[in-house]
């Protein structure tokens, strides 16, 4: 008989990546099912981790919790994986008006959190190259993660280690008795969903509420722009060095598929022309769909009436900053039972 592993992990996105992170890290038995010609919103992820809703000056749910645990995974990865794909990177977020200006400053006085996460003065920005007459703020302690580089340097590592399969899982395979998980030649205790979007077609989870988002985002070279700092002003331009750049992303609830649209590439543009004045090209487009849910939390846990499934899904527009402290709430959860979350368990749906 096989070796009954701890765990099967179907997905290879931010959610499965950070989980096989740990499980290695706490020498949890387990194996990835995860095919390369299934859609990932994670490969075209601009890799974004700031935790303040730029628009109200809100901090976003447990942020202090989800940036401390995320900055401490991805420099331990980066360590041990001898590469880099996490960079510190301020954001300058462009202030639309006088108005927002007054309440910014209000906003600044009330909130402790935005202490941590941006300073108080308001800062010019080269105007010859930026339309931003009312300033910007700077928000700090907010990173970049060059999502793509991660995932495949993570990939050739769970390779190396002979974890991970790349091949579409098919369900009917799947058999669960006498609470052992049993695919093809493996069998393990748990088997545990990343599907991201997909898991909409997931019949083990029929009562998870969905609300997907389309994006899409354009890569362009701009020779003249020389920016070393995130801009935000609707969109997010974040540098990619040798005057590449990452402008997105557009938000789409009807049309969900994952094609480039032309209609997607026109609105980005016209954003984009509105906040720098550099003369750019378009280079490539992207698109994707973010596992956002209803109540815009995550997805996490096993199922109450079978605890051999789990799940760790719903990221949402924020999947690099909530990954790894989720896989680590779902790992505690399976090694020392402690609870999940209320508010992210995967039984709140009924
Ligand atoms: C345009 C755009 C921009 C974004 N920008 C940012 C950003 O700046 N910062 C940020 O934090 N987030 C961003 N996001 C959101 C982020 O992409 C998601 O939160 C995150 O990628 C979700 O990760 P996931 O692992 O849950 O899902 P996915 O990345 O979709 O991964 C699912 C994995 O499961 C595999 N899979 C699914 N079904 C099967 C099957 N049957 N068999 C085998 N394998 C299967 C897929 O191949 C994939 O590897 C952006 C999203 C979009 C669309």
């Amino acid at each position: 008989m096989a070796n009954i592993l701890d765990a099967i992990i179907i997905g290879q996105g931010l959610a499965g990546t950070a989980l096989s992170h740990l499980f290695i890290s706490q020498n949890i038995s387990f194996k990835i099912i995860s095919a390369d010609e299934i859609s990932s919103s994670s490969k075209i992820a601009a890799g974004i981790i700031n935790p303040i809703v730029t628009k109200r000056y809100v901090p976003v749910w447990r942020a202090t919790e989800f940036m401390d645990f995320c900055h401490q995974f991805y420099t331990k990865i980066e360590e041990n994986l001898e590469e880099e794909f996490y960079h510190q990177k301020n954001i300058y977020k462009i202030i639309g008006s006088a108005e927002e200006q007054a309440f910014y400053q209000l906003r600044f006085q009330k909130e402790i959190l935005l202490k941590e996460y941006a300073n108080e003065e308001i800062i010019k920005l080269d105007t010859d190259k930026i339309n931003a007459p009312f300033g910007a703020i700077e928000l700090k302690n907010t990173s970049k993660l060059t999502v793509e580089k991660y995932l495949e340097i993570s990939k050739n590592y769970f390779q190396k280690m002979e974890l991970i399969f790349n091949e579409n899982f098919n369900k009917d395979v799947l058999r669960i008795e006498n609470n052992l998980v049993y695919y093809k030649g493996l069998i393990a205790k748990k088997i545990i969903f990343c599907e991201g979007y997909l898991a909409i077609k997931n019949d083990l989870f029929p009562k998870l509420k969905f609300n997907l988002v389309k994006g899409e985002l354009i890569q362009f070279r701009s020779k003249e722009l020389q920016l070393d700092k995130i801009l935000n002003k609707q969109l997010y331009i974040v540098p990619n060095g040798d005057d590449m750049y990452t402008a997105g992303a557009t938000y789409e609830w009807k049309e969900l598929n994952e094609h480039v649209t032309k209609k997607g590439i026109e609105i980005l543009q016209n954003d984009l022309s509105k906040i720098i004045k550099t003369p750019f090209e378009i280079i490539q487009s992207k698109a994707g769909i973010r596992p956002a849910t209803i109540d815009r939390r995550p997805i996490l846990g096993f199922l109450a009436n079978n605890s051999c499934i789990g799940i760790l899904n719903g990221l949402g527009t924020r999947g690099a900053m909530l990954a790894p402290l989720l896989a680590n709430e779902l790992l505690q959860n399976m090694v020392n039972a402690t609870p999940i979350h209320i508010d992210c368990d995967v039984n709140r749906f009924g």
